[in-house]
């Protein structure tokens, strides 16, 4: 799929609105889900995939994607939060009743309905897993759309996956075909040791009736899109979200500029055909 294809955003809001923190979910002890909700009237309507920008005040704004359920109606957003720097340790910490202004949705989002009619692979590592759920709950909101819905997801260690309750309950109900894998186990886990990259080359795939989605560090992507390059899967059927700099988030700074692309606009989801070429560039 080319870029100009790839459906437009849903809502385009250029302005910051406050929303307050009415849930927080500890995922690992670095990363929570905070549940938002607007405190004014204009509640936003997103796709899976797309991301926003939060701005902790006083302290300063990033891109973080919704990890929750674009069918949503209530108007409340989820966002999953690593703390590594100073601004995501600020958002981390708000407490219940804190205050953080919101500025999106943005960006192109997973294309899920290329996929209806066959199998959904979907791959991720660490907090890359965010962005992943939302297009999960979306595909079992829909689950006869879609023939098998794999979940390959990774963590370095079984305390630093995320949403280990969810992938229970989606793989209990029969709903999910899922493998864990982490690099470091603990004693009591059952998973699997390694790479994703493992159970993705033991996956029985269907070229043409496949379509994956992957989300994590760069090199853990480029090797599951080379694997399934491998097994016959055309690039055009495999997305994956970019993570670059994004300041402004609507194409205009230019700090997220990928060779021809501008990744708050026309990522952070693009497909392989589009991105291998570009993965060489450095960031601005
Ligand atoms: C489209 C998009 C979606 C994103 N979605 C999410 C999301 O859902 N959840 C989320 O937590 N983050 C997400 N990010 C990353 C987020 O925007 C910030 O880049 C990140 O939180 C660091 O911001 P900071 O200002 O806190 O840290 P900075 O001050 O920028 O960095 C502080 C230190 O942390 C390091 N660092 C920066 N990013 C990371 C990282 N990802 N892992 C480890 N070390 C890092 C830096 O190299 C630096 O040493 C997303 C980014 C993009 C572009």
């Amino acid at each position: 799929m080319s870029v100009e294809t790839r459906a437009r955003p849903v809502a385009h809001g250029d302005t910051m609105l406050p929303y307050r923190v009415v849930g927080r979910s500890a995922q690992t002890p670095d990363t929570v889900t905070l549940r938002l909700q607007p405190v004014h009237d204009a509640a936003q309507r997103f796709r899976a995939g797309q991301f926003m920008m939060l701005y902790s005040f006083g302290v300063g704004e990033i891109a973080i994607s919704i990890s929750g359920n674009p069918a949503d109606d209530n108007g409340t957003l989820e966002h999953t939060i690593r703390a590594v720097g100073a601004v995501s340790a600020a958002l981390h910490r708000t407490g219940i009743g804190g205050l953080i202004g919101v500025r999106g949705p943005y960006g192109t989002g997973w294309d899920l309905a290329s996929a209806i009619g066959g199998d959904l692979v979907i791959v991720g590592g660490g907090v890359g897993l965010a962005p992943l759920r939302s297009a999960v709950l979306t595909a079992l909101a829909a689950r006869s759309d879609y023939r098998r819905i794999v979940l390959i997801s990774g963590a370095r260690t079984p305390g630093d996956m995320l949403f280990r309750d969810d992938q229970q309950v989606w793989s209990a109900a029969g709903s999910i075909e899922l493998e864990q894998t982490v690099d470091r186990p603990a004693p009591d886990w059952r998973g699997r040791v390694g790479f994703v990259t493992e159970p993705l080359a033991h996956l029985t795939l269907e070229p043409g009736k496949t379509t994956a989605l992957l989300c994590g560090p760069e090199p853990m992507m480029r090797f599951c899109a080379q694997s399934l390059l491998r097994r016959g899967i055309p690039a055009t059927d495999i997305q994956l979200a970019l993570e670059r700099n994004m300041q402004c988030g609507v194409a205009r700074c230019g700090h997220c500029q990928l060779g021809p692309l501008l990744l708050c606009r026309d990522g952070p989801v693009v497909d392989y055909a589009v991105a291998e070429p570009l993965l060489a560039v450095r960031e601005l």
